[in-house]
This record gives structure tokens, C-alpha cells and sequence, in this order.
């Protein structure tokens, strides 16, 4: 680092996560749309803490607003509410994979098209971005951004059919990958979800506003009601002042086995969302359950790796009969990060944010219930803090199988030999993290904890890519390097 001032991170242990891309929240027909926005947003943070913006159309114009940081300090004065006037408004947290970090490249992206602005935010990541983006260039388009999102933009603006929704549905065809899309018209708001529903969009209502988001948890937050999600491969367009009866579905794909990201229900959707119809706290302590059914281990204490590792070790608990615990206790009054001057101090940065409950720890067998591991570096300090605070056992259960590939789907996840899976066997990680014993749910076993009978081989229910290599799309092992070596390459070029 240039200066004598190092950051430390305070999120230790999730910042060795997978992480989603992007959240998205869009509402028709609320006087104070915006102002909605900004909440359902705040409720996203969790999906993307880069950079925010939101788009508002007050019946003449668009107004937007994009700014790099979190919801909160950008969008929830007033100030940024009076800029941004009218009934209808979307809005985007992000995280980047595609596109570097700059202001720019923060959504909703908006464009003047012949036929008035379109403006549109994007969960998800378009696999053939870099080829189309090329085409597109050749054939004059100018490009503002270096986001993979920007292509639906052109796309829309060059398709020779006549309506917007004809020539929008002429985009989507075009484009590959993963895709939650909502977007603002002068004609009305538009949602949809790629045909095979890689990452989740849903659809609520308070009265008369129709809101669409990423998860439930948005709804809750603004006082909306649950309807329905957003089918894969289907379009919900929303007339302005559009009555419930008005509002439009079309389906212009072929029929095809939605493939819907298994690890929203693993690890990046909220507990108190409901995806694809179940409730994520009730699937991740039912995964729980099924780690403690499928690998037992004798011991005194359930320990969850907080958060995201609760529900799970809850399920854990209950199925096994062993005490669940609170082994690691978390602050709650430090920030994201903390800035220390020196280097001394760098590896206190774990402690920051969480602390072994030594009196409960010293001299016991305990089994840790993480999520996920991904490089193995949080795992690895986790079991030393156990073991410094005096454990006699650190068992490590997993409540996902071993993530050895990478997304391409919208999913910030290191290069594939980064991955201590890919790296090692179970056994060579047990050794890499230190534990007495290390375990994964089994594949079947987290489709089983989803309420089905096991993964369907030949054509399985769920993405679940990072864990078996098969990606729903044509996507194959070769591809996969050229993939993100245009991702990459999009990513620097300076347009
Ligand atoms: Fe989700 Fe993994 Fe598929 Fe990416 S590869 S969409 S993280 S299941």
C-alpha cells in the first residue's frame, strides 16, 4: 500500500465469500416512488455495497441519481428524494465483475433512444457481452460505459422492429447468461428474468403500486405485499397508472428447465426472503439437519460461523441434539472497515469484528457450521481463534459441497485455481484450515434439504454450477477462460 496506512477489514469472515452482483427494485405507481426505492435498496445492501443509483420519470422527464457507496448517506435525505420526482422509479446496488469501478459504470443506466429514454438495471452478467459489444462498435455504436449492461442499451437502439417492447424483446434474444432486468419507458416499467431464471426477481404490491425486486425482504421493508416471483423467461410490463387488470405477461422464449442459482438459498439472499417460493431460513436449517445426518461428529457445542453459518448450525443442532452456542461473539459497533496506522496491527483486524467466547470454548469439542469455503482463509483464522481460545476439538462441517468452479452468472467468485476446493481434496483442506475433522453437505443432500429427492443429472433443477462444473448455459469447460478473459479485457478498456 502507498501510504503507512493500512486498511483492515472488519468483515473477516465474509470477506471470503462468494458475492452477489447486484440488487434491483423498481416500483409503478407510489407518489413517493423514489423515496420507496431508496428503502428497498437499503433492505438490498446485503447484494451489493459498491455503489447505488436510482432512476425516477415524473410523467415528462427522467431524473437519475448514481453514486458510489452505500444507500444510506447517498439516497436517504431529502434532498436526493426532491431530485428525483414522480410515481415510477428504479433503482440498483452493485457490486463489479464486469466493468470497472467508476461512476459510469453505476446503474440504472440510462439512454435517450428514438423512441424517448430507457433506462434499465441489471442483476446478473451477460456471458456474450464482449462478442456483441464488439459487433455492436463495428457497426458505429458508442459506448459509455464499460458495463455488460450497456449492450441491452444498444441492442434496444439498433433493432429494426418497430415497437419498444418488439425491439427490447429483439435485445434479449440476442444476449446470453444471467439477467434480472428492470427497466423505465416512457410507456411504462418492464421486468424480466432470463428464460432460464438464473438470479431471482419477484413481484409485490402496496394498493395500487406494482413493485418488482431481487428479494422479498424489499417488500417487508416498504410494507408491500408478496405476489408472485417473476417467471423465468417471462416479461411484466407495467403501463404507467396501468390498474391491476392492464398490467401485461408475455413469454417470447421457448419453453425451456428453469435453472435458478441454488446458492441464493446457500448463502446470498437474506433468511427473511422467500425464494423461489421457500422460505431461506427454513431451507438453510433443513441444510443443517441434513450436514448432521450426513456427517455426525461427537462433540460438546454446535458453533455457527456468524452470520450466514446461524440457521444452518440451528438445523444442526436440533437434528444431532447437541447444544447450539454462541462460540464467536460479534461487534456490532464497528463499521465495514477500520483504518490502523501500521502494519503491527493487521492481523487484529479478525478480532475487530469478531471474538471467541473463551469461558464457553476453553476445553470443549466443538463443530463450527459454515456456509461455504471459498480460498480457505477465513476458515483458516476461524479454527486458529477457536484453538487459541482453548478448544480441545474444532470440528468444521460445511453446509454447501466443496465450491470448485467459478460463475460467470453475476457472481463475484475468484479465478477457479483460487478456489481451495479445486486446489485440494477434503482431506488436503481439512489439513490447509488446521481442523480436527472437515465435512461438506453432499450435493443430493442440499437438493433434498430444497424438498426434492435428489438432483436430477440429466436435467437438475438448480444451478449449481460452482459445486458440479455443469453451467446451465452453453458455457463449456473450454469457454470458460476465453469468458473471462473478455470479461477481464472489458473490464480495462478505456472507451
Ligand atoms: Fe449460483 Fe453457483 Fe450457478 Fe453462479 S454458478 S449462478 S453462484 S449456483
Amino acid at each position: 500500500m502507498a501510504s503507512d496506512r493500512i486498511m483492515l477489514t472488519t468483515h473477516p469472515f465474509d470477506d471470503d465469500k462468494l458475492r452477489e452482483e447486484c440488487g434491483v427494485f423498481g416500483v409503478s405507481g407510489a407518489d413517493t416512488a423514489s423515496a420507496m426505492v431508496a428503502l428497498g435498496l437499503h433492505a438490498l445492501q446485503h447484494r451489493g455495497q459498491e455503489a447505488a443509483g436510482i432512476t425516477s420519470w415524473d410523467g415528462h422527464d427522467f431524473h437519475t441519481m448514481r453514486a458510489m457507496g452505500h444507500v444510506a448517506g447517498n439516497f436517504d435525505n431529502d434532498e436526493a428524494i426532491r431530485a428525483l420526482p414522480g410515481s415510477v422509479a428504479c433503482g440498483h446496488v452493485r457490486y463489479s465483475t464486469t466493468g470497472e469501478t467508476s461512476l459510469r459504470n453505476v446503474q440504472p443506466l440510462y439512454a435517450e433512444l428514438s423512441s424517448g429514454g430507457f433506462a434499465v438495471a441489471h442483476n446478473g452478467n451477460i456471458s456474450n457481452a464482449m462478442k456483441l459489444r464488439r459487433e455492436l462498435v463495428r457497426r458505429g455504436s458508442i459506448f459509455q460505459s464499460t458495463s455488460d449492461t450497456e449492450v441491452i442499451i444498444h441492442l434496444v437502439a439498433t433493432s429494426n422492429y418497430r415497437t419498444l417492447l418488439d425491439r427490447f424483446i429483439d435485445a434479449l434474444k440476442q444476449i446470453e447468461g444471467a439477467y434480472s432486468l428492470i427497466c423505465l419507458t416512457p410507456e411504462g416499467m418492464i421486468a424480466c428474468r432470463d428464460p432460464l431464471g438464473i438470479r431471482p426477481l419477484v413481484m409485490g404490491r402496496l394498493g395500487e403500486a406494482v413493485i418488482f425486486a431481487s428479494e422479498t425482504v424489499a417488500f417487508d421493508v416498504v410494507g408491500a405485499d408478496y405476489v408472485r416471483q417473476v417467471e423465468p423467461g417471462e416479461l411484466v410490463v407495467v403501463p404507467h397508472g396501468a390498474t391491476a387488470d392492464q398490467i401485461r405477461s408475455h413469454r417470447p422464449f421457448g419453453e425451456q428447465s428453469p435453472r435458478p442459482c441454488i446458492f441464493e438459498h446457500v448463502y446470498f439472499s437474506r433468511p427473511d426472503s422467500i425464494v423461489d417460493g421457500s422460505s431461506v431460513y427454513s431451507v438453510r436449517k433443513a441444510i443443517g439437519a441434513q450436514l448432521a445426518i450426513e456427517n455426525p461428529v461427537e462433540v460438546d457445542y454446535v458453533i455457527p460461523v456468524p452470520d450466514s453459518g446461524v440457521p444452518a448450525a440451528i438445523g444442526y443442532a436440533q437434528q444431532s441434539g447437541i447444544p447450539f452456542e454462541l462460540g464467536i461473539i460479534r461487534s456490532h459497533y464497528i463499521g465495514r472497515t477500520f483504518i490502523q496506522p501500521g502494519d503491527k496491527v493487521r492481523h487484529l483486524g479478525v478480532k475487530l469484528k469478531h471474538n471467541a467466547n473463551r469461558a464457553l470454548i476453553d476445553g470443549k469439542r466443538i463443530v463450527l457450521i459454515d456456509d461455504s469455503i471459498v480460498r480457505g482463509t477465513t476458515s483458516l483464522k476461524i479454527v486458529q481463534m477457536m484453538r487459541e481460545a482453548g478448544a480441545k476439538e474444532v470440528h468444521m462441517r460445511i453446509a454447501s459441497p466443496p465450491t470448485r468452479h467459478s460463475c460467470f452468472y453475476g457472481v463475484d467468485t475468484p479465478e477457479r485455481t483460487k478456489l481451495l476446493a479445486h486446489k485440494l481434496d477434503v482431506g488436503g483442506m481439512r489439513e490447509f484450515i488446521h481442523a480436527d475433522s472437515l465435512a461438506f453437505l453432499s450435493i443430493d443432500g442440499l437438493y433434498k434439504a430444497l424438498g426434492e429427492a435428489r438432483r436430477a443429472d440429466i436435467r437438475p433443477q438448480y444451478c449449481d454450477a460452482c459445486f458440479t462444473g455443469d453451467y446451465p448455459t452453453s458455457l463449456t469447460d473450454q469457454d470458460e477462460a476465453e469468458v473471462k478473459d473478455q470479461l477481464e479485457l472489458l473490464s480495462e478498456r478505456v472507451v
